[in-house]
């Protein structure tokens, strides 16, 4: 079989024959490959900066972001039927008997370190024609979701952080006051910081959840992107026009900051404006740059003075690809067109070279591996 893989050792990039994966255990699931997401990540580990090769093998497949569809099940498969389309979790975990995240599958959580990730870290991807895994950690997805599925990994991001928001937030007074018979009111105030996938997906999710929306870019508007958040009622503002100040001037108490960016100056400079009670979220991964200058007095004052929460978020647990999976659904039903025009390539796996390492263009490439 094809796979596109990466050698760090030899420093390639390329297609590579892989053998056809066997159902192991009774509880494996045979799933043929539709389409897989690039995203920086895939693009970290094609520059050798990130990613690490099974134990004993010098080439690691890549992709995480996958959809695909149900080829064969074993004897004691029941969440899963031959056809169904199904999106894998990425991460497996560590095992460690003294890792409790782990032994209560929430391996998104792993303490030791010792997880693995399909495509990312000791563990075969998805960029291949087929691949074997344990139906636990696969998602049904249902077929109206065919041309829109491999977008549930990168949403699942926001899944996983929309859900910390609202435990952390139950430690103050924050729901929503709805009026029977009114449209629910958009009472918390969500910033965006950065326009590419998951900041796209994350603005969709919170403004679906009933956040009000900004997403904050440098990308001056009108840009596509501006217009498609446009078309559904969220806001764009480019950070070269509106400084972060001017910002909070306009839209109020900000609730909730989802960084999208992996920019640390942008990130702490929009810290700054974080409202009362505000969470900041962060999702990026910052390549490694020289240091940045911060005003760590004022933004140490501002978070005791308004009990303000900072945390990290990373990788997904099972609920968090069922929620993803239901938000794809009311996307599609709400705003169909938008959602479709976050995928803006498809390509075969021959032309895997210039979405992996050459210049990034467009929103989300997909590379597919089977006929549609
Ligand atoms: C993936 C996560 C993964 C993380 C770190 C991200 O691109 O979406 O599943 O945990 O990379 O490896």
């Amino acid at each position: 079989m094809k796979a596109v893989a990466v050698s760090p050792k030899s420093r390639s990039v390329g297609i590579i024959r892989v053998e056809r994966p066997r159902l192991a255990r009774p509880t494996d699931v045979l799933v043929r490959v539709l389409d897989v997401g690039v995203c920086g990540t895939d693009r970290e580990i094609c520059a050798f900066e990130y990613g690490t090769p099974p134990a004993g093998s010098d080439s690691l497949v890549i992709g995480h972001e996958a959809l695909g569809r149900v080829e064969e099940v074993g004897a004691e498969v029941t969440r899963v039927r031959p056809g169904d389309l199904v999106v894998p979790t990425v991460r497996r975990p560590c095992g460690r008997p003294e890792c409790r995240a782990c032994r209560e599958d929430r391996q998104d959580f792993c303490y030791t370190g010792l997880f693995s990730e399909r495509g990312i870290k000791e563990r075969s991807g998805f960029m291949t024609e087929l691949v074997a895994d344990d139906e636990k950690y696969l998602n049904v997805v249902p077929p109206a979701l065919r041309d829109i599925g491999v977008l549930c990994e990168p949403l699942t991001i926001a899944e996983k952080a929309l859900r910390q928001i609202d435990e952390v937030q139950a430690r103050l007074p924050w729901a929503c006051k709805h009026e029977l018979g009114k449209p629910a009111a958009y009472c918390h105030r969500a910033v965006v910081l950065g326009a590419g996938p998951v900041g796209l997906l994350g603005a969709m999710a919170l403004f679906a959840t009933g956040y009000a929306v900004t997403v904050y870019s440098r990308e001056l508007a009108p840009n596509p992107k501006a217009e498609l958040l446009a078309g559904m009622g969220i806001d764009y503002l480019s950070s070269v026009e509106v400084t972060p100040d001017e910002l909070a001037e306009k839209l109020g108490n900000i609730d909730v900051v989802y960084e999208a960016s992996g920019a640390s100056q942008a990130s702490f400079e929009l810290m700054r404006v974080l409202g009362t009670n505000g969470v900041f979220v962060f999702t990026g991964v910052p390549g490694r740059k020289a240091p940045i200058a911060l005003d760590a007095d004022g933004l140490m004052k501002r978070m005791v003075l308004h009990n303000q929460v900072l945390f990290g978020t990373v990788n997904a647990d099972r609920g968090a690809f069922e929620s993803a999976i239901r938000h794809l659904a009311e996307f599609e039903s709400r705003w169909p067109k938008q959602v479709r025009g976050l995928i803006t390539g498809r390509f075969g796996p021959d032309e895997h070279a210039q979405l992996l390492t050459g210049k990034q263009g467009g929103i989300k490439n997909v590379i597919e591996f089977s006929g549609r």
